[in-house]
C-alpha cells in the first residue's frame, strides 16, 4: 500500500512501501508421510536398537485401536525371546521427594558404568483426571540428552491395570532393544506401587526427612514392598535429620515380617541434587541382585510375575469386553436403578447381567 507520505504534496521524508509478507505456510512443503512398518520391520529395528522404531512400537503398544494392538502383540511375541536380560528397578516416592532429580543422577551413574537405561512411568492420576502428576514438567534434563537413555512418559489412557500392562509390554520391547537397566517410576497411594512391584526385581522407596511424620502417609504396605528405602536430600543442614529419619525407618522395618526373598531391606541416605551417596545406593542394588540371583529367588519371582501378568491380562480383557457391549451397559443401567430402589438385590441383579452377557457372547 502507498503511504500518504509518498504523495507529491508531502514535504517530509519519504517512506518506501513495504514488501508483502511471506505466507506463514510454505505451499511447497509436502507433509512427510511416515511409512507404515510391518511387524517384521518393527522387530528388526528394535533388535538393532533403533530408537525411533522402538518409540513407534511403544506407541502401538499404547494405542487403543484394535488393528494397532494386533501388530503390537505380534511384535511383543517376537521380541520376547530377546527380553529378560535386564535389571528392572521400580522407584516410588511422594511428589517432591526428588524422583526425577534422583533418576537423573542414578541414570547417569548406570550409563557411566557402561549400561543402557530405559525410564518408564506409571502415572495413576491419568486414570481419573486424564492429567498427570509425573509428566507435566521438564524432568530428567541430563538423562534426556544421553543417547544411552530412552525415556518414556506414562501411557495416559485407560484403567490402571491397562496402563500397567502396557508398561510391562514396553519393558519387553526395551529389553529386546538392548536396554539392560529398566526404571519404572510411579507415585501413588498404593495401587500403582503394587502394579510396579509386580513387574520389577528391585523396589526402591524414596523418602524425605524432617517433615514431621516420618512415615509421610506412605502406607505400610508400600514400605513392606520396598527392598531399599533411601532418604533423599541428605545435604547441607538436612544431613542430621536425614540420618535420624534413616534410624527411624530402620527401627520401623524391624517390626515387619521377613521378606519373601530373605533379603533384609536396607535404609540409606543420599542427595540426588548434589549427587552424594549415589554409588552407595547402587552398591546396595548390586548386593541385592547378587543375593537373589544366587538364591534362585530372582528367577522364581520373574516366573511368578509372568503368571501374574497372564492372569491380569485375562482379567483386564474380560472386563473390557464386558463393559464395551452396549447392550450390557444398557441393562446394567436399568439394574442399577432397580438395586438403588430396593426392587432387586445386588446379587440377583449381578447374576441377571452376567447371564445376559454370557448368552450374548455365546451367540
Ligand atoms: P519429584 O516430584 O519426586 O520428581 O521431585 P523432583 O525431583 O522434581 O524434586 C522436587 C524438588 O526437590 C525440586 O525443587 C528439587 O530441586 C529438590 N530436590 C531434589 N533432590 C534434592 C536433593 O537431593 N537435595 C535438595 N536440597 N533438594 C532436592
Amino acid at each position: 500500500m502507498d503511504h500518504p507520505e509518498n504523495s507529491n504534496e508531502y514535504k517530509g521524508l519519504q517512506v518506501n512501501s513495504g514488501v508483502n509478507s511471506a505466507p506463514s505456510v510454505n505451499p511447497y512443503r509436502r507433509r512427510r508421510v511416515i511409512p507404515t512398518l510391518s511387524p517384521g520391520d518393527y522387530v528388526e529395528g528394535i533388535l538393532k536398537g533403533d530408537v525411533s522404531v522402538l518409540g513407534r512400537a511403544v506407541t502401538l503398544v499404547e494405542s487403543m485401536a484394535e488393528h494397532h494392538q494386533v501388530i503390537a502383540q505380534e511384535v511383543i511375541e517376537k521380541c520376547l525371546p530377546y527380553s529378560g536380560r535386564s535389571r528392572r528397578i521400580g522407584i516410588t516416592g511422594v511428589p517432591g521427594a526428588g524422583k526425577s532429580t534422583s533418576i537423573d543422577e542414578f541414570g547417569l551413574h548406570v550409563i557411566g558404568r557402561g549400561g543402557k537405561l530405559a525410564v518408564l512411568a506409571i502415572d495413576p492420576s491419568s486414570e481419573r483426571s486424564k492429567g498427570s502428576i509425573l509428566g507435566d514438567k521438564t524432568r530428567m534434563e541430563k538423562l534426556s540428552q544421553q543417547k544411552e537413555a530412552f525415556i518414556r512418559p506414562s501411557p495416559s489412557a485407560g484403567s490402571l491395570g491397562g496402563v500397567a500392562r502396557k508398561t510391562r509390554e514396553t519393558i519387553v520391547l526395551c529389553e529386546a532393544a538392548g536396554y539392560d537397566n529398566i526404571f519404572v517410576e510411579t507415585v501413588g497411594v498404593g495401587q500403582s506401587e503394587t502394579a510396579v512391584h509386580s513387574m520389577v526385581d528391585f523396589f526402591l522407596l524414596i523418602q524425605l526427612a524432617g517433615t514431621g511424620d516420618e512415615l509421610q502417609g506412605i502406607k505400610r504396605g508400600i514400605m513392606e514392598m520396598a527392598d531399599g528405602i533411601v532418604i533423599n536430600k541428605a545435604d547441607g543442614d538436612n544431613i542430621d535429620r536425614a540420618n535420624l529419619a534413616a534410624a527411624q525407618f530402620r527401627n520401623a522395618l524391624h517390626l515387619f515380617p521377613p521378606t519373601p526373598s530373605g533379603w533384609t531391606p536396607e535404609v540409606l541416605t543420599y542427595s540426588g541434587y548434589f549427587g552424594l551417596g549415589i554409588d552407595k545406593v547402587w552398591d546396595m542394588i548390586d548386593r541385592y541382585f547378587d543375593y537373589v540371583i544366587q538364591s534362585g529367588y530372582f528367577t522364581r519371582k520373574r516366573n511368578e510375575q509372568a503368571k501374574y501378568w497372564m492372569l491380569e491380562t485375562i482379567d483386564e480383557q474380560l472386563r473390557h469386553n464386558f463393559y464395551s457391549q452396549p447392550q450390557v451397559a444398557k441393562l446394567l443401567e436399568q439394574k442399577e436403578l432397580r438395586v438403588l430402589n430396593n426392587e432387586q438385590s445386588s446379587f440377583t441383579a449381578a447374576r441377571d447381567v452376567l447371564d445376559f452377557y454370557f448368552s450374548l457372547i455365546a451367540r
